[in-house]
């Protein structure tokens, strides 16, 4: 049976990373789009990376019931899922990742419960923060305020269906394979 895969984990786990060479080798697998109020970093691309819009077209998104979850991520921007992509490939009998915030994943699995959630946790806190600070994507301030909401993320992976432990990105990647394969 087809089933909806919803990848999650703290902030600079690396699951973009494992996400994306997970459909990079299987481009059977479709990957959501998200949309997003945050602006978008250097090398992204409007609808490949994110539909990038305003405060104002994602309020009227959620109005219409466009959107499957959404969620406020790091206290500042609003994420959410296309909701017609999704059924448009589960109705077809497609597999389809989602690659979004916890809160999100608590969202997609109250309104599909065969949704299978896969958490991303790091090997350790400590590897978490390296990583972090070493990507240098973050000003001082948003990576305290990344680093509080990844100890309390890292706390909720208990309501998850599977935790992967991402070491190695290829050996990571496999591992949810197997996982959207065997369940
Ligand atoms: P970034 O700004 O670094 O691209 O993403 C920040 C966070 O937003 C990540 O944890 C990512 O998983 C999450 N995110 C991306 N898209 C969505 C979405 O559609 N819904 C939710 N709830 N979170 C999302």
């Amino acid at each position: 049976m087809t089933r909806l895969t919803v990848i999650a984990g703290p902030t600079a786990v690396g699951k973009g990373t494992v996400v994306r060479h997970l459909v990079e080798s299987h481009p059977e697998i479709l990957l959501s789009v998200s949309a997003t109020t945050r602006s978008p970093r250097a090398g992204e691309v409007e609808g490949v990376d994110y539909y990038f819009v305003s405060h104002e077209e994602f309020d009227r998104m959620i109005a219409n019931n466009e959107l499957l979850e959404y969620a406020v991520v790091h206290l500042k921007n609003k994420y959410g899922t296309p909701r017609e992509p999704v059924e448009k490939a589960l109705a077809s009998g497609k597999q389809i990742i989602l690659e979004i915030d916890i809160q999100g994943a608590e969202q997609v699995k109250a309104s599909m419960p065969d949704a299978n959630l896969i958490f991303i946790a790091p090997p350790s806190l400590e590897e978490l923060k390296k990583r972090l600070v070493g990507r240098g994507t973050e000003t001082p301030e948003e990576i305290a305020i990344r680093l509080e909401t990844a100890e309390v993320e890292l706390a909720s992976q208990g309501s998850f269906d599977h935790v992967v432990i991402n070491t190695d990105v290829a050996q990571c990647a496999q591992e949810v394979l197997d996982l959207m394969q065997s369940s």
